[in-house]
């Protein structure tokens, strides 16, 4: 099969004839469609992700259909079936965290794209346990992104619990999803991109956000919550030093710069800094069921899978209009 293989990191993916994997037990062999690209796959090419597998498969956005199901798998999956991947693709089920409901911080956790193979190829293996049939009402190429920027910002958004005044720092592909769930959800929300990018303003605004401005600037309210997508370190006290009392930021990314260091009072009288890990198996069932309903919409540009590395750069130097969606013609 096709596939672009990461070799070495902070090299260009390489367009490889390698051998179709083979379905294990409890398993599923996946004939991918589409796989969208993600940010976590620029931290992995730049070596800024420790250890992982090499030589790789990235992409842990894929959606395709099965094409063999291994002894013993679940038979709610079938040949045939659509399915989605994500990042989470295998906890030991065991550990601490596994048993307190916590499988996204399972010490032995396999994380597709990254420490096992991932979707950018013609085929893929996938444990079906943390596969997710998808709702009917998107085609491949736009239900792609929701595998991540919308499971995982999703659980970013739940840890603002209640929040109703909600700033959302960085407004690129998961913010834009949640965003729509937010206001779906009657929250009262506040966007804000680097400073100066107006062109992103005006669109948060035309979604119905109260407020649009820089990141260098404090909102009109104090917020309850705030979620940081961008992977800038400095937003970190930015956004604390714009909470309300008691209130939480949020960090959604798998990296982010150095955090400077902060007067206490902005941390003072209950605020909270957290960060978001991985995805639990229950995060995917709530997102996919609220989704449709929003109904939250992407936005996507395709790439063919040979092109990866041009998806890649284009997303680097932030030249896309939507999320890059890889695609096969595998099937
Ligand atoms: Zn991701
Ligand atoms: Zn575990």
């Amino acid at each position: 099969m096709r596939a672009m293989v990461l070799e070495k990191p902070r090299q260009s993916l390489q367009l490889r004839d390698v051998p179709k994997p083979k379905v294990r037990a409890g398993g599923l062999l996946v004939g991918v469609s589409a796989c969208a690209v993600c940010r976590t796959d620029l931290h992995v090419v730049d070596g800024e992700l420790p250890d992982p597998k090499l030589p790789l498969i990235l992409g842990h956005q894929i959606v395709g259909r099965v094409e063999e199901v291994g002894e013993g798998t679940d038979p709610q999956f079938k040949v045939g079936d659509r399915i989605g991947i994500p990042w989470l693709g295998w906890t030991d089920g065991d550990c601490a965290y596994c048993r307190s409901g916590r499988e996204n911080l399972c010490d032995n956790a396999r994380l597709t794209g990254y420490t096992i193979n991932g979707g950018y190829a013609e085929f893929t293996v996938a444990d079906a346990r943390f596969c997710f049939h998808l709702p009917d009402r998107y085609h491949d190429v736009e239900v792609a992104p929701l595998l991540c920027a919308g499971l995982i910002g999703y659980r970013s958004y739940r840890k603002t619990g209640h929040a109703r005044r909600l700033g959302i720092y960085g407004f690129g592909n998961a913010a834009h999803l949640i965003a729509q769930i937010a206001l779906y959800e009657g929250r009262d929300l506040f966007v804000f991109t680097r400073p100066g990018d107006t062109a992103t303003q005006q669109a948060a605004k035309k979604l119905g956000v109260v407020w649009a401005g820089g990141s260098d600037e404090m909102p009109p309210d104090k917020l309850d919550a705030a979620i940081i997508f961008a992977s800038v370190g400095p937003l970190v006290p930015a956004a604390l030093h714009a909470l309300a009392k008691g209130g939480i930021v949020v960090c959604g990314g798998i990296h982010m710069s150095d955090i400077p260091s902060f007067p206490y009072r902005d941390l003072w009288e209950e605020r909270v800094i957290t960060s978001v890990a991985n995805l639990t198996r229950r995060d995917g069932e709530e997102f996919f069921e609220i989704a449709p309903r929003v109904p939250v919409k992407t936005k996507t540009e395709t790439f063919a899978l040979e092109q990866a590395n041009t998806a890649l750069e284009e997303f680097r130097a932030a030249g896309l209009k939507g999320t890059a969606v890889l695609v096969t013609n595998a099937n």
